[in-house]
């Protein structure tokens, strides 16, 4: 499949969903929750998952704001999974754009199904709810709680960086995301932190580990 060609598909479900993620985007960053505490983000995203026909555990591997949505189509394809992030940081809410990343997970995983039932594609499209991003290690109580990759042949995930050019990120050797990252996909490679994110990200969130590097 040439991804280039079903861009501008993918692209226009999203158009047509635009004002309803901003504004859950909005309402996450003027309501800044921290780490295990997401309840109204973790609300509103499972809200549009459900609205648009997603199937929706919450809570899930033992957290209240943790979930699992999937959506399957037909039988067998491979099983793609999306993490979403939307935890606040303690005292200056979300800098680390969290209330930009875990909309934009749920976006790229409305637009597979969107695209995977017009074009009558088999497969099932995951997207992981994870808490406690900063500095909780939501991600590795999914693993530990939940076997939450079990089955998954890939994972990734959207985050906010700064500037204005779209970028792929990829975990860092060592960090929580390499860990997850690594259990249900290929071995991570090692990490240029020179590239993408802002200082604010750099300084205050541990995705940065995963998420600084900009794929070639
Ligand atoms: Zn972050």
């Amino acid at each position: 499949m040439d991804i280039k060609a079903i861009l501008p598909e993918l692209r226009a479900t999203i158009e047509t969903q635009r004002n309803e993620l901003i504004e859950t985007a909005k309402t996450i960053w003027a309501n800044p929750e921290i780490a295990f505490k997401e309840v109204k983000a973790s609300a509103l995203l499972v809200g549009l998952l459900k609205k648009y026909g997603f199937k929706v555990e919450c809570p899930y591997a033992g957290m209240d704001t943790a979930f699992r949505a999937e959506f399957t189509r037909g039988q067998g394809g491979a099983t793609f999974a999306l993490a979403a992030e939307y935890d606040a940081l303690v005292g200056i809410g979300h800098a680390c754009g969290h209330n930009t990343s875990g909309v934009a997970s749920v976006a790229a995983a409305l637009a597979a199904k969107t695209y995977m039932e017009k074009h009558d594609i088999p497969g099932t499209v995951v997207v992981l709810g994870t808490p406690g991003e900063e500095g909780g290690g939501g991600k590795v109580l999914m693993l530990k709680n939940a076997d939450c990759l079990k089955g998954v042949d890939a994972v990734m995930m959207a985050h906010a960086i700064g500037g204005r050019r779209p970028n792929a990120m990829r975990a860092a050797p060592g960090s929580a995301a390499s860990k997850w990252s690594s259990t249900g996909g290929r071995p991570t490679r090692r990490a240029a932190p020179k590239r993408g994110s802002t200082p604010s990200t750099r300084r205050y969130c541990s995705s940065t580990r995963w998420g600084s590097t900009a794929s070639r």
